[in-house]
């Protein structure tokens, strides 16, 4: 295992700085570049899967906590209420926001906003949005601790038959973007309440949605311990956990199935009889925070992405100056394509080879390469492949980028 805090700053994937604050890392250029090829790829399998995007304000009043009960159970985790709009002289007008700790009630709003029917759903309402949380000061580092996260998470607002069939298809999707990034989780836990006034809603509430995903996680054949105590305090949840670099645990995907929020925002549909009915809330995230997915990629990689989410995924070593203007072309085609590519030419071959070694596809151009329009090129890990021409490199490597695999040739 690597340490993300400190390999992740020594690639230049991101930094903190004690002027902006900790907990709140900020994304420097190779970062940025694998956050979004990471969101882009999270977006793509959303659209497959028949789920639609969204954006919603990551401010709100504290009224919409209240109602969510995330004030009553989660107050101390959010951010205290900042009074704004109000008069001089009137410190007691004005409206109190808060930064939101989730994104569950703007979607609960946001169903509401328009008239559903049966043949609407199920709806699949999609965002990677920023959420909030308020730690001590002495717990935060990296990319793991933070006080602010971008999620990617989703609500289904369907009917009671379909959730479960709609939970088992987010765990399909977990599983197809674990394998795309070559996450292995360390185990699925089925996460109960535990005698404790922190949670809400009936014990039939509780029941019922234990056994749904209960019969889901056996649908899917997957393994898993029960833990009290780690549910989210409206249901239970199936969490997909990792181990990070200290070998602590962490959830970096979830599925819950909810009765209690529709419940809370008086959600409805109409049915095919005609009458009022409440939809059934399913929860999921795929990949968690973007900050905890890198997180945990850097240290069980150590920086060497999958071909799809290398910041840096081909560079063009010319042998000597000569090369330079074939390295360049070839550089600049493999912009054109999409890749994201640069040219390395001062000091040693050697030395800028040792320099790239993260990078999966280094493309050697030496005179002979040069004069027949060719590229050796070196994959991540040493293996020489023979000269090829430009465009049949370039094509193969597109094909493997687009893939989203791990794999570096095919
Ligand atoms: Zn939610």
């Amino acid at each position: 295992m690597y340490d993300h805090r400190k390999l992740g700053r020594e690639l230049g994937i991101f930094e903190t700085d004690p002027l902006i604050g900790g907990g709140l890392p900020f994304w420097l250029p190779a970062g940025a570049a694998i956050r979004h090829a990471l969101e882009e790829y999270v977006r793509e399998l959303e659209r497959k899967a028949g789920y639609q995007h969204v954006y919603s304000p990551v401010l709100a009043k504290r009224e919409l906590y209240e109602r969510s009960c995330h004030w009553q159970h989660y107050r101390d985790g959010m951010y205290p209420p900042m009074t704004v709009g109000s008069e001089a002289g009137d410190p007691g007008g004005g409206e109190q926001m808060v930064l939101r700790p989730s994104l569950c009630p703007h979607h609960a709003v946001m169903y509401r906003s328009r008239a559903h029917s049966y043949r609407d759903l199920p709806l699949r309402m999609a965002e990677l949005g920023g959420q909030y949380r308020s730690e001590l000061s002495g717990v935060l580092g990296g990319l793991t601790r933070v006080r602010g996260m971008q999620l990617n998470d989703a609500h289904i607002f369907c009917t009671l038959d379909q959730a479960a069939a709609e939970a088992s298809m987010a765990l399909a999707m977990i599983g197809q973007a674990h394998r795309a990034l070559g996450v292995e989780p360390a185990r699925y836990r089925l996460s109960l309440a535990s005698a404790s006034a922190k949670y809400v809603g009936s014990p039939q509430m509780w029941d019922r949605a234990t056994a749904m995903l209960r019969d889901v996680l056996a649908g899917e054949g997957l393994d898993y311990d029960t833990e009290e105590g780690e549910a989210a305090f409206y249901g239970p949840k199936i969490d997909v956990q990792a181990a990070d670099s200290a070998e602590r645990e962490a959830s970096i995907a979830t599925v819950q199935i909810d009765f209690y929020q529709p419940e809370r925002f008086a959600l409805d549909y109409t049915g095919s009889d005609g009458a009022r009915h409440r939809p059934v809330m399913v929860h999921r995230s795929i990949v968690g925070s973007i900050e905890r997915a890198v997180a945990h990629l850097i240290d069980t990689t150590g920086g060497a992405f999958p071909p799809w989410l290398a910041p840096l995924q081909l560079v063009a070593l010319p042998i000597t100056d000569t090369e330079v203007p074939q390295a360049e072309e070839l550089v600049r085609a493999a912009i054109d394509q999409g890749l994201r590519a640069e040219v390395s030419s001062d000091g040693s071959l050697g030395a800028r080879i040792r320099a790239h070694r993260l990078v999966p596809y280094q493309a050697v151009i030496g005179a002979s390469e040069a004069a027949a329009g060719e590229v050796s090129i070196r994959l991540r890990g040493g293996r020489k492949l023979p000269p090829m021409t430009v465009g049949a490199a370039l094509a193969q490597i597109g094909r493997q980028v687009r893939a989203s695999t791990v794999e570096l040739w095919n």
